[in-house]
């Protein structure tokens, strides 16, 4: 390889590390809330903001949109995504029929250390519940969205654990823009009685609560348009 060849290569690696960053930063953003639904995302902002070029802030922002995350409107520019009620409901469906997949795959595997975490993120979770505070609210609903996630790492698949990553933010737009009550959108106790199910060996058991659990997510949301904040509105900043 030439060294100009090689010196290319290198630029190319540590512009998608850039672009993984910024596309990591504001998943999570979005996961805790912090950036609404129709939020706009401008080019400018986002290069400033993380010190890159518009180029490699428009790269993020387009892998986002490919996660249903930004909504990439032409000559308007980037949003963050206001999914419909249709889409909320794909999006809980979905998650019924991969999660209790990846709970299988992570039973199959899990280690006592990793049953050990998996209690300890429930016992953060307990204790950011009993806290007040925007800060505490945010580091909860990361919690809770953290377990989830947990169990597709430990199911030792990373394409699934992409897809958990993109299922748990969306997810956490949904609950934003459609979530009734002021209580984490993952039930706590529940959490915890799927951890106790796969410590006892009873998977179906297990694979059950798990589903009853993102239909218990789902049952909290009122999936009516929003009359007074369409996507006119929302997209009109
Ligand atoms: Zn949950």
């Amino acid at each position: 390889m030439t060294p100009s060849a090689n010196a290319l290569l290198q630029a190319d690696d540590s512009a998608d590390t850039g672009t993984q960053q910024i596309r990591d930063a504001i998943r999570d953003a979005i996961v805790e809330r912090r950036l609404a639904p129709g939020t706009k995302l401008s080019e400018a902002d986002v290069g400033n903001l993380f010190n890159v070029s518009r180029t490699l802030a428009r790269a993020a922002l387009q892998a986002l949109s490919y996660e249903g995350l930004v909504s990439v409107e032409k000559n308007r520019g980037a949003f963050v995504a206001y999914p419909s009620p249709d889409e909320a409901k794909q999006i809980f469906a979905a998650r019924r029929l991969v999660e209790p997949g990846i709970l299988r795959e992570a039973a199959a595997r899990i280690t006592p250390s990793q049953i050990q975490h998996l209690r300890q993120l429930l016992q953060e979770e307990g204790r950011l519940i009993s806290e007040r505070g925007q800060t505490a609210r945010r580091a909860e609903i990361k919690a809770s969205g953290d377990f989830h996630l947990t169990l597709a790492s430990i199911s030792g698949n990373a394409i699934m654990q992409r897809f958990m990553e993109e299922l748990v933010a969306r997810s956490s737009l949904v609950i934003a823009l459609y979530g009734q009550s002021a209580v984490s959108s993952c039930g706590h106790s529940e959490h915890g009685d799927i951890v106790t199910a796969i410590e006892a060996g009873d998977l179906d058991r297990a694979c059950h609560l798990m589903v009853h659990h993102i239909s218990h997510i789902e049952a909290d949301l009122d999936l009516r348009e929003r009359k007074s904040f369409g996507l006119k509105e929302a997209f009109s900043i």
